[in-house]
């Protein structure tokens, strides 16, 4: 039955698109973190939908589970296989073709396969911004971005990956081609079923081209990174800054002096950005289309105002491009600081912006009575009510703490989180990494609704299995 499957496979595809060599196949096994670790019988490479759509009718026909694969940078094994070795890893990266960009309708069309950092700068090159932006965005694919929602740095301003599409071209599990690839601003004809595919993370289908809304470029920046004595502060500057700049404010990101103190250790060339040390700090980014000055005197007075009246400590404002990445690094480097620290547990919550100061101490306190003495990394992004709370071994304690306490670190966070109406995925999504989780914290009523979904889609449950639902 295998041999038949492979060889009706490889026979539609055409040898280059199957791979099947064990050697071969190894690198497709395992996740960005090195986490997870699954097996295939096939790894599969279309070159186009049709090929997208073959595969798929043989693979619910032979009932062979199949595992989407984009980029591989998601962070919970949503693109690794399960142990299973009759699986098959359906990997994106062969439909990687521009389709159009037009700029009167400010529109993007593209297979998914695409890199999203390339269509970042096609659009650039035409005058033209498409905002979704990641530190993984060199990597990791317009697909995977769409079946994992994902969010990034500028949220606050343009919204996640969901408020940028348009329209959608999948695959379903039987091999039929859901065109939805439109470009139309509006369309009011019933249930957007694009939407479904949106945070799906390969549960229902393979999403196989996108059609994105585009912004206009911006072309000047101003940063400033506020030095707080408290996250209520960040609050009061959230509020002060948003109401005078309005839609000009392109990312408010939050970290902590534990957060800064690691990425002095670890990366090279970083320094101290104030005279003393503070409780934590939010840089602050706007952006425009034109008007470099009037940009950044905005700022300066935003802020001047902001010390004068005692809602931050002290302030840093970029006077040059260099100055302006300096500052952005501090922020940046804090993943890379925690992965030169050691294995640790992030968690990517969700919670009433309003609320955050309060969930801080809270979430502590109950913290600490689990693990009086680990080590809490807070950062994210402040102006979405996003935290990455990442939490690490006690100082001494050997690497496999994090292995050993995740069940008791996760509940504690997620149980605190939940005590504030917020979510355990504010971005990375579920996998398999929060699937515990998510059937812990999610409405039994909305999963039962997601359930019977996931039936009408993929009645075979072919796709993606051990994931999610
Ligand atoms: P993959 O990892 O390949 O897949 C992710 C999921 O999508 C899997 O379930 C897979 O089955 C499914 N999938 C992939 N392609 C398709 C397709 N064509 N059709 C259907 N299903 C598909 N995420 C954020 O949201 N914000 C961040 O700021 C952010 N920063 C990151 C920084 C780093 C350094 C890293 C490593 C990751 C970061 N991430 C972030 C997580 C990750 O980059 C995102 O989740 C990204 O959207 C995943 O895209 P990918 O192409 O790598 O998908
Ligand atoms: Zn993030």
């Amino acid at each position: 039955m295998k041999q038949e499957f492979l060889n009706t496979l490889t026979q539609t595809l055409g040898k280059d698109a199957v791979i099947t060599d064990p050697a071969e196949i190894e690198p497709w096994l395992t996740d960005w973190r090195g986490v997870y670790k699954g097996d295939a019988q096939a790894v599969v490479r279309p070159g186009n939908t049709r090929q997208v759509a073959d595969c798929l009718r043989l693979c619910n026909e032979y009932r062979v589970p199949v595992v989407p694969r984009g980029g591989n940078t998601g962070l919970c094994g949503g693109a690794t296989p399960d142990v299973s070795p009759s699986n098959i890893v359906l990997s994106m990266d062969r439909m990687n073709r521009i389709r159009s960009i037009d700029t009167i309708s400010n529109t993007l069309v593209a297979d998914a396969g695409c890199i999203l950092g390339n269509l970042r700068r096609a659009a650039e090159e035409e005058g033209r911004l498409l905002p979704l932006s990641l530190a993984a965005e060199d990597s990791s694919q317009i697909g995977g971005n769409l079946a994992t929602n994902a969010g990034g740095v500028n949220v606050v301003r343009y919204g996640m990956a969901r408020e940028l599409v348009l329209g959608i071209e999948a695959v379903l599990p039987n091999g039929e081609i859901f065109n939805g690839l439109q470009t139309l601003h509006k369309d009011n004809t019933g249930y957007d079923l694009k939407q479904l595919f949106i945070g799906s993370e390969g549960t229902l289908g393979v999403i196989t081209g996108v059609a994105l809304k585009l912004h206009p470029l911006n072309q000047v920046r101003a940063v400033v990174l506020a030095a707080l004595e408290s996250p209520q502060q960040a609050l009061e500057l959230l509020r002060r800054v948003y109401g005078a700049c309005g839609a000009r404010l392109q990312a408010f990101e939050y970290f902590t002096d534990e957060c800064l103190d690691l990425v002095l250790t670890h990366v090279d060339g970083m320094h101290q950005p104030f005279g003393q040390r503070h409780d934590g700090y939010v840089l602050i980014e706007l952006a425009d289309t034109a008007n470099e000055d009037a940009l950044q005197a905005l700022l300066e007075e935003v802020i001047g105002q902001a010390l004068e009246d005692g809602l931050c400590q002290d302030a840093a404002v970029s006077a040059s491009l260099s100055q302006l990445q300096t500052l952005w690094r501090l922020r940046e480097e804090i993943s890379e600081a925690q992965r030169a620290d050691g294995p640790h547990l992030k968690h990517d919550i969700s919670l009433p912006i309003e609320r955050i100061p309060q969930f801080i101490e809270t979430a502590e306190r109950r913290l600490r009575q689990v693990s009086p003495d680990c080590r809490l990394f807070i950062f994210g992004h402040f102006g979405d009510g996003n935290l990455h709370y990442n939490v690490s071994r006690p100082q001494g304690a050997e690497k496999t703490w994090a292995a050993e306490w995740e069940g008791r670190v996760a509940d504690a966070v997620f149980g605190e989180v939940a005590e504030y109406g917020g979510s355990i995925s504010a971005e990375h999504g579920i996998g398999q990494l929060k699937r515990h989780a998510f059937h812990q914290h999610k409405d039994p009523m909305q999963i039962r609704l997601m359930l019977q979904i996931k039936q009408v889609f993929d009645p075979n449950s072919i796709m993606n299995p051990g994931k999610m639902l």
